[in-house]
Formats: structure tokens, sequence, C-alpha cells
């Protein structure tokens, strides 16, 4: 695990080839504004420039940070490099789709910095790839893992998708088994969820699609906890296992744990003094802001003390660590009910920390509305 307290740098690439039916993430499939919202993404990193302490994390996501030229991504990492000051040691992420990752490509990466791949595999087999609308292969995204670990890529994350109409625990217990056959340092396993403005939710509406039950659903999550535990890797976080903790995302913790992080392009999200704020969705409102010589924000909270602790035992439930109870202030948290939680199993108290079980991880949006 990594202690560290400094703040995290995220750049959101709001590009992709296409657009996959069940993504919520904001991004326009087509690269007719890379130029324009290269420039802006300039002024925001200068906007910047002074505001947060060395960061330790750096990661690009999207989007589809790929999808861009290796010419555009190592003009944002140099941009970056001048204006913000990095740790020696920081862990810089990039999202890649395996269809994007040539050998050249992958080379170029390395040569850029990027030290850790979080890769969109999502599944293994063409099928489910072509309902999820993917544009790679099973085949790109084998031939991607083993080409990143032979240019000397010794920190791989894998995205997996699971919980769609049809898919059996055996199919998905294959699925994790193909995934460890590629001896990931970290995979993250998501579940299908049906996003506004998705074309899923849309044709989910219309019946065209069909969501698994509550059942079906409930055996999946805990089979990949099971099954992933047993092959030695660490649940550490509802949805991310890792092969050691110090492979767990140090980006993602931040994060969790309210440590300060800056978000740069459209709908990327900021947080530092209790205090979080967050861009305009669209490139052009994004460019537009910037190119008048304004910051792109859309809006701003400030947390007051309550909301700061509730987010925390909110943030806390769902990772392995839990919150810590003496940062919760007496009267916070229902005594009845934290000890009829710790009967049920659901929760387990150590070292006066509040920590959810693997029952607990499952039910971990409600936990702290029984806990308080
Ligand atoms: S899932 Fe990834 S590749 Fe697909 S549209 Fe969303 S951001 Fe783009």
């Amino acid at each position: 695990m990594n202690d560290t307290k400094k703040p995290g740098l995220y750049v959101h690439i709001p590009f992709c080839r296409s657009k996959c039916p069940y993504c919520g993430f904001y991004s326009v499939p087509s690269t007719s504004l890379v130029p324009r919202w290269l420039e802006a993404l300039q002024k925001e990193i200068i906007h910047y420039k002074d505001r947060f302490d060395r960061f330790d994390s750096l990661y690009l996501g999207g989007g589809t940070p790929t999808c861009l030229d290796v010419g555009s991504l190592r003009k944002i990492m140099e941009t970056l490099f001048d204006h913000f000051d990095f740790a020696a040691d920081t862990e810089m992420t990039i999202e890649a789709n395996p269809g994007d990752l040539s050998e050249e490509n992958i080379i170029a990466l390395k040569d850029i910095g990027f030290n850790r791949i979080s890769l969109g595999v999502q599944a293994f087999d063409d099928r489910t790839l072509s309902f999820l609308g993917r544009t790679h292969t099973a085949l790109e995204a084998e031939k991607a893992l083993k080409n990143l670990r032979s240019f000397g890529f010794e920190n791989i994350g894998l995205d997996l998708i699971y919980g769609y109409e049809g898919q059996t625990v055996k199919a998905w217990k294959n699925t994790l088994e193909k995934a460890l056959s590629f001896q990931p340092e970290h995979l993250s396993c998501y579940e299908l969820t049906f996003e506004k403005r998705t074309l899923f939710s849309r044709w989910k509406e219309k019946g065209i699609i069909k969501p698994l039950t509550e059942k079906e659903l409930s055996t999946l999550f805990p089979t990949t906890s099971e099954f992933l535990q047993d092959h030695g890797y660490i649940h550490y976080e509802i949805s991310n296992f890792a092969r050691e903790m110090t492979y767990a995302s140090r980006h993602n913790q931040k994060y969790w744990r309210h440590i300060p992080y800056l978000g740069l392009g459209p709908s990327a999200h900021s947080f530092q003094d209790s205090t979080r704020w967050w861009n305009v969705r669209s490139i052009r409102a994004y460019c537009k802001a910037l190119e008048s010589g304004e910051a792109p924000i859309e809006e701003h909270e400030s947390l007051t003390k309550e909301q700061f602790i509730l987010e925390s035992i909110s943030l806390g439930s769902r990772t392995r660590e839990g919150f810590d109870l003496n940062e919760i202030p007496p009267d916070t948290l229902s005594t009845e009910n934290l000890s009829k939680l710790q009967d049920a199993g659901f929760i387990r108290i150590q070292d006066n920390r509040v920590i959810p079980t693997q029952t607990g991880f499952l039910m971990a949006d409600h936990l702290p509305l029984l806990l308080v």
C-alpha cells in the first residue's frame, strides 16, 4: 500500500474511435477537435501551474488516450512536466485500447515515460466484444498483453466487464482464468451498469436488452472475489484487485482517501481543501472558456465538516481499509447498528477501523446509510 498524501493529476482525453453503447464517460467518437482541444489543454495546465504541491501520480484517462497520435501524447506530457512538479517515483498510467497498441506505439509509450498501463480488454471472446461495441478483437487484446510484457511494462492492469445478459458463472470464470494467464499486476472487474444517456439504457427501457437479475448478479460478485483471492489477488476495493498492495492504483486511492487531485480536460473533477470542482463536459464549451481566458469550471462545492465525514464513511466502505473510527465524531454512527452489522457479518472492527467484509462490499452503497 502506498501511504503517500501527495496529490494526483488526472487528464481527461475526451476522444474515442467509436462510442461503446454502455459507456457513460464523456467522450466523442471523432478526433476532429483534437488540435483545438490540445491548445486549450495547454492553457488549462498553465492556469493551475502553481496551485498544487508535487504530484506522485499522473493518470491519462478518458475517453481513449491512445487514440491520440504519439506526437500529441508526447506534447501533453512535455507540457505537464514543464509546468508541474512530479516525484521521482510518480506512477504514470495511461488507459489504452488493445487495438491501438502496435509494437511501435508500445515502445513510444514507454519512451514517453508511462510506467503503468490500464488496458480496456473487457472480454476475451469476440461475440461479447461485439455486443459491448468494442472495436478490438480478443486476439488483439492477447497480442497487446504479450507485447506490453515483452517491451518491458512491469505494471499492467486489465479492465473486464461482467453481468451481461446470458453470461454464466462458468463463462465468467473462463474470462478470469484467461486474464490471469497474463499475470496482470492489477484487475478491475466492473459490473455492467445502465448509465443514463447511453444506448444500453435506452435499449433496457425498450426491452431490447435485459439486465441480469439481482440474484444472478449477487452470485457473480462473490465468484469474482473468491476466484481472484484464491489466485493470490488482494480485493482492495469493490471493483479492484491487486497482485500485491504495491500494485494497487496509487492514483485511484486518492479519490477514496480525500487526498487532493487536479483533473484537467472536459468533465474532469478536482479536489483540494475540502472543495470539489468539475469542468464543463462539452469540448467546445471547454475550449471556448479557455480561449477567453477563463477556467472551464462548471460548478464547485465546498464540503461542510459533516459532509466530509459522511463522505469518508461512504468512501471507506468501498475499500478494504474501511474508515477510522477516531476520525468520526461521537454520535455520528449508531452503535446499535454497528453491532448489528458486525453480528450479521457485513463489517468487522479492527484497530478501531470499520472494515467491510466481502458480503459488506456487496452492499457498500447502502452501508453508510445503515451506519449513521
Ligand atoms: S468505454 Fe472507453 S472506449 Fe468505449 S466509449 Fe467509453 S471511454 Fe470510449
